[in-house]
This record gives C-alpha cells, structure tokens and sequence, in this order.
C-alpha cells in the first residue's frame, strides 16, 4: 500500500473529516492516477484513505478515515446504497433525484442524476474515474434500472488530467426524458445541456415561484438566466392557478425569460408547450441579461416579479470580491426594474460566496437602487443536495426572496 507523508501541522483539516488534501500539505508520496493510498501525518499517524489525482492541486480526497476500513467494491456499493437511501427521507416531488451529491455523499468526485428511468452521472475525479465500472454496476443493481449515461464532459476534469468523455455506459436508446415536476413537467435530454441535463437544486425554489405567482397579483414577470425556462413554466403554472381559483380570470400574465444559449430557449419555448401554456403569455430573448436589463431600465419597464439566476461568478473564496461586484451590479438593475411590492428571487450558485455575504451584496443593491425591501424566505438547494458538515464548500447555491416595500 502506498503513502501520501503530509508536511508537519497539515493534519488538522483531515482530523475534523474535510475530505481533501491539497498538494501544498503533501510531504512526500502518492500514487497512480485514482489510486488508494494510506494518507498519514508528518509524524506517521494514520489519517484517512484517499484516491490520489497526481495532477490536481486537490491531491487526494478522502474514501474513508477508519483505518479498518477496505477500500473496495462492496465499500463504494455500500456507500452509494447509503445515498440513495438517504433520499427516501424526504418527500420529493419529482422523479428527477439527485442521488449522489459527491463529496457531501461520502463518494467525492461523483455525481449521479436519476431522470425517470434514467441515470445520469459525472465522474469527476481520479478516485471515481478508477473506481467507475463497479459504481455502474452497483447503481443499475440499487435502483433497479438498466439505463446509465456517463456525462463526464465537465471542465473540472482537466484539472484531473482526465479526458471529457460522454455517452451511454449502460444501457442505450433515446437520450430525451421528461420530468415531473410539482405540478409541471419539464423536457429535457441527457446527452445536451447544463451539468447533467438541468438544474435539480432549484426543484424546491421553483415551487416557491410558483406559490407567490399563485398568491401575487403578478401582471409582468422576468426570468433573467432562464436555461430551459424552469422558472417561466412555475409562474405560468402559478398564474394559472390563481385564475382558476379565484375565478377572476386573471391568470394570463406574461414572463420575458433571457439566457443566452439559444438551444435552451428552444427548450424552454417546448416547455411551455408541453404543458399547454399558449405561447402568447412568453418572450424569449438571446441576449446578454446585463444589457437586456439596462434596456428595460431606458424603456422604463417594470416587473412585478423576477428571478436572477446567473451563473457561478465565484467558484472559490479567491474569486470572491470580483464576482461580488457583479451581483450588486446585478441586484441593482433587478431592484430598479421591480414595481413596488414586486419580488426579486435572486440566487448565488458561487461556493465562493457565502450566505452572510450574499445578503450584505443584495442589501448594497436594494440600497444603491434607492429601493427599501424586505427578506420574507432564504432559500438552498433541494435535500436531495445535501451539505456536508465538515464539507461547507457544499454550501453554494443559495437564495433570497426580497420584496419591494409596497406603496402605503
Ligand atoms: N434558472 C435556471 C438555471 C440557470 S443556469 C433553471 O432553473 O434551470 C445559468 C444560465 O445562465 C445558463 O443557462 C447560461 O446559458 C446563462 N447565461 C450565462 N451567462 C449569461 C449572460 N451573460 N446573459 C444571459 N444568460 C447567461
């Protein structure tokens, strides 16, 4: 068995169970690429078993910290067991479940989508690359299905020094699915597209879209960063509730949705088909939202609801003071353009940003926009994105709904 010899006093963060070892804290030793090798302190102690990514400045993550521990098949089949497990504990109103959230899940690196009868994963470390054919035939043997579609086509991986790869690991046949989920349905193809196909973790802050949509009064709304246009086809569902429950008949308002990546507009104008919205109630944009924005602001529009949904600005705590500029621009021109009692639903997928920080940068906006407003939900990822306690950098979506202070 090989060593990984940390530099005297880099133990610390393995001892409170962070899974990673930076290549600054190595010693002496390693492996070959995804290899487990005992990881031990400058003095020989023992302190986890990790996979080596010889490449990468995150040098080795951690399997395990029991020394009696074997790493092997049936350890990787008991921990993904254990994870997909762990989502029978909430009630998720969809069948489309993340299933494995890396690092957080015990399994770092590994990624693991079920869409339907479908699975989706991203291999996206050494560790997992390694260890790739026992963790397909575990998945198909845990959740039953024959379907496995590998997307390891994520940047991340050149920092591993492993090739983009996607296609079908187990399995074949067509690479489109549609998901249920709440109350919509949404198309979407596992071979294209975001991540592996879309975004699980707004599952939960969609439905809250919806809610307010059903509640409000919301004539305008704008979905800023729309993708696939999860958001847009949660209002219109909203909108369309409230119709049918109050009986007022005002149901038909209309939602601008912006992104600039043309084949997810296309699929976001099929979702508002598929779930029989007259396409009448949407504008889809190409365009880049920071000018959109500004535009709206000299034709002097305003929305009573809009989602900010952007990008990550900051993938680590370095990056953090640039892309916090950029939010407060952001945040600013979505308060200029809110009505009062309007809401902005303005999101952070940045690990490099944190929630206390968050708010402080939509508290300078509101300010800087001269609007006053107030916080009514804080919002996460899904359950189903769970959040390792000793792992915070699992931490990075995050959400405040902020409503303008209505006129007296
Ligand atoms: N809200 C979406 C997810 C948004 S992901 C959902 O719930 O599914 C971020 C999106 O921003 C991507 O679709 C990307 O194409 C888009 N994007 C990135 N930079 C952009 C820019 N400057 N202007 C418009 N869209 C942008």
């Amino acid at each position: 068995m090989k060593t990984l010899k940390l530099k005297p006093g880099k133990e610390k963060s393995l001892q409170r169970r962070h899974p990673w070892v930076f290549d600054g804290a190595v010693a002496k030793g390693g492996g070959d690429p995804g290899e487990t090798v005992r990881i031990e302190s400058a003095q020989g102690q023992f302190l986890a078993w990790g996979a080596v990514s010889p490449t990468s400045k995150i040098r080795a993550r951690v399997w395990s910290f029991d020394e009696q521990q074997r790493i092997d098949s049936s350890f990787i089949r008991a921990n993904l067991s254990v994870s997909i497990s762990a989502r029978g504990l909430f009630d998720i109103k969809s069948n489309g479940v993340r299933l494995v959230h890396g690092e957080s899940d015990g399994l770092p690196g590994l990624v693991v989508d079920r869409y339907g009868d479908t699975l989706v994963a991203q291999f996206l470390s050494c560790g997992t690359e390694r260890w790739k054919q026992v963790i397909a035939d575990a998945l198909l043997e845990l959740t039953g299905l024959t379907r496995l579609y590998e997307r390891s086509d994520a940047s991340v991986r050149e920092l591993e020094g492993l090739p983009k790869v996607s296609g079908w690991l187990r399995g074949g046949g067509d690479t489109a699915v549609v998901l249920q989920e709440h109350s919509w349905q949404l198309a979407l193809d596992v071979a294209e597209g975001h991540k592996t196909g879309f975004y699980l973790d707004q599952r939960d802050n969609r439905q809250a879209f919806f809610e307010a949509a059903r509640h409000g009064q919301w004539q305008q709304v704008l979905n800023c960063f729309c993708y696939t246009g999860g958001f847009t086809v949660a209002a219109l569902a909203g909108m369309r509730a409230r119709s049918t429950h109050s009986g007022m008949g005002n149901g038909a308002g209309h939602v601008t949705s912006i992104d600039s990546s043309g084949p997810a507009l296309a699929k976001g104008r099929a979702n508002v088909a598929l779930n029989g919205f007259d396409a009448s109630q949407t504008t889809w944009l190409d365009a880049d939202v920071n000018a959109s924005l500004r535009q709206f602001d000299r034709e002097g529009r305003k929305f009573d609801a809009i989602v900010l949904d952007p990008p990550k600005l900051a993938p680590t705590a370095a990056h953090a003071e640039r892309a916090a500029r950029a939010y407060k621009d952001l945040n600013r021109w979505g308060f200029k353009l809110l009505n009062p009692g309007g809401m902005l639903f303005t999101y952070s997928c940045s690990g490099g940003i944190g929630v206390e920080l968050f708010q402080k940068i939509v508290a300078s906006a509101a300010l800087e926009a001269g609007v006053d407003a107030f916080i009514t939900h804080r919002l996460g990822g899904a359950p189903d994105h769970p959040v390792g306690l000793p792992f915070p950098e699992g931490e990075y979506l995050k959400g405040l709904v902020v409503v303008a202070r209505p006129r007296a």
